[in-house]
């Protein structure tokens, strides 16, 4: 099956017992068994629910893995992840990972002895280098939030498997219509369903794709032990969100790449960050790597201050000014005191999140519209 078919048929049947095509919310604790231990392969909801059940057969067809588990958020199932590791082992991320997944290693973890580094991940030599006795899990996150490099996710994978080393692929960004990571090598995906999956900004939800059953019942086994599971109505709101994913992402990644190409030619304008472009420093291997480029597009001012890139961020009227990404409608945010605000100035400065850097989730309105108001907004500058 094709992938624009395995969004509306994977893993989905319709309802046995009544023949409804959607798949039903199974809002239920527990489910009767006819005498102790004979049941229907369910017994409670925390171990099981059938609606969560369709959701991560689904998901593991279209990240081609061996099975799926879902979570209450991106970050409950990170924690999952974590936890099939102990004290005294490491975790090598990149340095520009997700605030979120940081403060959970940095402020959850290494209390309880998991050791990290966070290097630049686009140079494969740093992470040889990082490498310890101790590393047992690189986690990836490919483009990355708000600079959109691309780390090279085979190269880094034939790197950790030599060494025996899992590998887990932050899939948020790019959604498993612009790659799948396990088909390069990777052990494991995350994804917030939070973003593109659910696509419509009314929901959270994580989720864990596995290469392997063997690393699928672990993460079973940790879900069901801590339970941080989601609920049937988010998992259903997930599968319809799931049904357009091709159609959303890829007309987002069209409206980005006009909108990139826009925000290139104005003389207001000094960097625009978009894989893309042909000036990304990883456009090559964004082009291989990914089927497009994405549908996020950072860039700063000529005049970098917080105060011209505040005329920009409140001058917009269909780019709402919101923290998160990946639904129908536009959003704009400034990194630097929004997503990225607990990161010290002069360490932004340095990575190169300047301080009138702004970042788009470019929806699916039509594009005009979008450039013009980009284009009202930065006359006000
Ligand atoms: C939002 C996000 C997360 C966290 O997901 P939640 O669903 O908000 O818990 C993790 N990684 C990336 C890249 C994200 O954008």
């Amino acid at each position: 099956m094709k992938f624009n078919t395995k969004v509306i048929h994977a893993g989905i049947e319709p309802d046995p017992t009544t023949g409804a095509i959607m798949t039903p919310i199974y809002q239920t604790s527990t489910y009767v068994q006819a005498s102790p231990g004979d049941h229907k392969g369910y017994e409670y909801a925390r171990t099981q629910n059938p609606t969560r059940s369709v959701l991560e057969k689904n998901l593991a067809a279209l990240e081609n893995g061996a099975d799926g588990i879902c979570f209450g958020s991106g970050l409950a199932a990170m924690d999952a992840i974590l936890k099939m590791l102990k004290s005294g082992d490491e975790v090598i991320s990149t340095n520009d990972l997700y605030g979120g997944s940081y403060r959970l290693i940095k402020k959850i973890f290494e209390p309880f002895g998991l050791k990290s580094k966070f290097i630049d991940m686009t140079r494969i030599e740093e992470l040889e280098k990082a490498i310890s006795a101790d590393t047992k899990l690189i986690w990836i996150e490919t483009p990355t939030n708000p600079l959109l490099s691309i780390v090279d996710i085979k190269a880094v994978c034939d790197v950790a498997r030599a060494r025996g080393i899992l590998t887990c692929v932050d899939n948020t960004f790019a959604s498993p219509y612009l790659q799948t990571p396990l088909d390069l090598g990777a052990d494991m995906v995350l994804h917030s369903a939070t973003k593109y999956l659910g696509g419509h900004s009314d929901l959270v939800l994580g989720a864990v794709v596995a290469k392997t059953q063997e690393l699928a019942d672990k993460l079973h086994f940790v879900q069901n032990a801590s339970g941080g599971v989601c609920g049937p109505m988010d998992s259903f709101l997930v599968l319809r969100g799931i049904k357009t994913l091709h159609l959303r992402v890829q007309r987002a990644c069209d409206n980005a790449r006009k909108i990139a190409a826009f925000l290139e030619d104005h003389p207001k304008v000094g960097r625009v960050l978009h894989p893309g472009l042909k000036s990304h420093p990883h456009h090559e291997l964004a082009a291989r790597q990914m089927k497009d480029f994405g549908a996020m597009v950072s860039f700063d001012l000529k005049d970098d201050s917080i105060a011209k890139a505040n005329t920009v961020l409140s001058g917009t009227h269909l780019f709402s000014l919101a923290e998160s990404l990946g639904g129908v409608e536009s959003l704009i945010g400034h990194p630097s005191s929004m997503t990225h605000a607990s990161i010290p100035r002069e360490d932004r400065i340095k990575n190169g999140l300047t301080d009138s850097l702004i970042r788009l989730s470019v929806g699916v309105e039509d594009v005009d519209d979008l450039i013009a108001d980009l284009a009202a907004a930065l006359d006000k500058v």
